[in-house]
């Protein structure tokens, strides 16, 4: 059985207060989820998480990396300084960047790439827009957006990755994708690592659901078959929120 994971997506969001009042709530449930738990605040902050999370099981994720080690690329950040801080996941082609960076598939890959040579699990952000869907090309933008984000990876390596499918209609507006539309995407992206890696590989891989995710609709979602997840934007900032959401129980 996959495990599950729930991450956190701070955003431009978050503080060294929140930190401190987030592990107040959230480590005492520690001991009681099945889930692996993620935070992945702002990079000004990861130091301060680094201490905070010390022996509490939480791990610390990012939410983009740049594709060069170093160089005159002014405001990025380099996976080495990513990995001194502990880092062990990195959200990458949100599509907040996509959108308003204007972040290419093949940016992406390069991303991905250089995270997996540094042993980041890349969680590769994919999902349509609302014309997108409304006109039926959902399948296929998302199908696409995943074939060209693991595109030249070895088998060994897309065995070294997470995906969340965020539909984007559903990202910080409080519509959520059904359980039952999540758990088709997550079918047909599920099949198509499947086409790419193997059976082996698909099976074990974990895919995310992102979007509108909170207290009540959680459980629905996480315990469709196919969905391993979710990746939590707003409701990641209130504490006893999130802390609820890392607590459900999933059938
Ligand atoms: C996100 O930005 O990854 C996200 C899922 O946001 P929200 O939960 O606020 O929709």
């Amino acid at each position: 059985m996959r495990a599950k994971l729930v991450a956190a997506n701070w955003k431009m969001n978050g503080s060294v207060y929140l930190i401190e009042k987030m592990l107040d709530v959230l480590v005492p449930c520690m001991s009681n989820t099945t889930c692996k738990v993620v935070i992945c605040p702002p990079n000004v902050l990861l130091s301060s998480l680094k201490n905070a999370v010390e022996g509490t099981g939480i791990e610390i994720g990012a939410q983009n990396v740049h594709s060069e080690l170093s160089g005159a690329y002014t405001g990025e950040t380099s996976v080495k300084l990513l990995k001194e801080f502990g880092v062990k996941w990195c959200i990458i082609g949100h599509s907040e960047r996509r959108i308003h960076f204007e972040e290419s598939d093949d940016f992406i890959r390069s991303k991905i790439e250089t995270l997996i040579d540094h042993g980041i699990i890349p969680i590769l952000c994919i999902g349509e827009s609302l014309e997108q869907r409304d006109s039926g090309t959902h399948e296929k933008t998302v199908l696409t957006q995943l074939r060209n984000g693991l595109a030249g990876l070895s088998i060994e390596d897309q065995r070294r990755c997470v995906v969340a499918y965020e539909p984007i209609w559903a990202i910080g507006t409080g519509k959520t994708a059904s359980p039952e539309q999540a758990n088709f995407m997550h079918t047909i992206i599920r099949k198509e690592i499947k086409s790419l890696a193997g059976k082996e590989i698909a099976d074990n891989f974990q895919i995310l659901y992102g979007g509108s995710v909170n207290v009540e609709n959680t459980k629905s979602l996480l315990s469709m078959s196919e969905i391993d997840g979710a990746l939590v934007g707003g409701a990641s900032l209130i504490t006893d929120d999130f802390t609820q959401i890392v607590a459900t129980e999933f059938n």
